[in-house]
């Protein structure tokens, strides 16, 4: 579908830049005048995405995360949050609630997040080369 509008960011993977990345989406998406909620709902699922790549992508330092945003036709926003890290080899059973190789301190339920804020999540990985994450979400009719 084409896109209306669209927005690509790039940053290191600090933590100092997930409040960044949060609010700069944020910003982008109040084109669409979304509701509280929407708004929530879109800082949490991104937080959640750029987090995993701070944490999981790159175990041996820092890389580069890239999101694009879109706005399409009939309200429809999409983020896609990627990275050039260290893939995730089992993807299905990534997304399990409370599956986590980050022990101790991770619940394991950021996918689980990212899949309950928003309309779709669709990941794709490959070992070695990176991970794309991306969520659509309808916003609602609030004329
Ligand atoms: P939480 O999000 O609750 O702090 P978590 O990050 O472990 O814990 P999820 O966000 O659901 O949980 O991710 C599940 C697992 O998927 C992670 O433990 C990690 O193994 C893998 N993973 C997620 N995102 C990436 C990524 N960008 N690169 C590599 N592995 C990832
Ligand atoms: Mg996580």
């Amino acid at each position: 579908m084409k896109a209306l509008n669209e927005m690509k960011l790039s940053f290191k993977s600090k933590s100092i830049n997930e409040g960044f990345a949060r609010g700069a989406v944020a910003s982008f998406l109040m084109q669409l005048d979304p509701t509280v909620a929407e708004l929530a709902d879109i800082k949490t699922a991104v937080s959640e995405a750029v987090t995993n790549c701070i944490v999981h992508a790159y175990p041996d330092g820092e890389g580069m995360i890239y999101i694009t945003a879109k706005v399409l036709e009939g309200r429809i926003f999409t983020v896609s949050v990627r990275d050039r890290g260290c893939g995730i080899p089992d993807i299905k059973q990534a997304m399990e609630p409370m599956f986590t190789t980050g022990g101790e301190e991770r619940a394991g339920l950021g996918f689980a997040v990212m899949q309950s804020f928003t309309d779709k999540l669709r990941v794709s990985s490959r070992p070695g080369r990176g991970t794309t994450v991306t969520m659509t979400k309808q916003l609602s009719h609030n004329d």
